[in-house]
């Protein structure tokens, strides 16, 4: 099998000893999406260390990330998170129905996940945040905001939330 790709990474790859602690040193998590244009430690000013970034497609938070979220809180000592979706972005206008259909009609098989689309992208950010506050296994769900990054024109700006309030301790 030819891969040249691989190939090269594996060759190059260096990890140098830290002195870092698991635990990220501003007890925050990010939750955002896997696209390539997006740098989440340069948007929000961090440093290697400084936060627990959990990457999806979307940036959506569902079970996987809740899992991740709840040993980021527990076991790792997080109390802070930040929902960042972005313009742009795959997701947006996918019809998951459709899209678990065309799966399994060529594959045989129906996937037991969404795929997460969404229409509205302010009201998908508003949509993880709330699943974070409803997550009862999270210890601490008084914390939670949510942007959108535009990765086109560039800027970040806050989700209007309007559940905010409600949740502050
Ligand atoms: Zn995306």
């Amino acid at each position: 099998m030819d891969e040249p790709l691989l190939d090269t990474l594996l060759a190059r790859a260096a990890c140098p000893p830290s002195e870092l602690t698991a635990a990220p040193s501003l007890r925050l998590a990010i939750v955002t999406c896997m696209d390539a244009r997006i740098d989440p430690l340069a948007v929000f000013g961090l440093a290697t260390g400084d936060a627990h970034i959990i990457r999806n497609a979307g940036g959506r938070v569902g079970p996987q990330a809740l899992r991740s979220l709840t040993l980021s809180q527990r076991a790792l000592g997080t109390r802070e998170v930040l929902i960042a979706q972005h313009t742009g972005c795959g997701l947006a206008g996918l019809d998951d129905e459709e899209f678990a259909a065309t799966l399994a009609a060529e594959t045989g098989e129906r996937p037991a996940w969404r795929a997460g689309g969404f229409a509205d992208l302010e009201e998908s950010v508003r949509a993880s945040m709330r699943a974070v506050r409803e997550a009862v296994v999270l210890p601490h769900r008084d914390r939670v905001r949510g942007v959108v990054i535009d990765v086109e024109k560039g800027g970040v700006w806050e989700v209007p939330d309007p559940d905010r309030e409600k949740f502050r301790r």
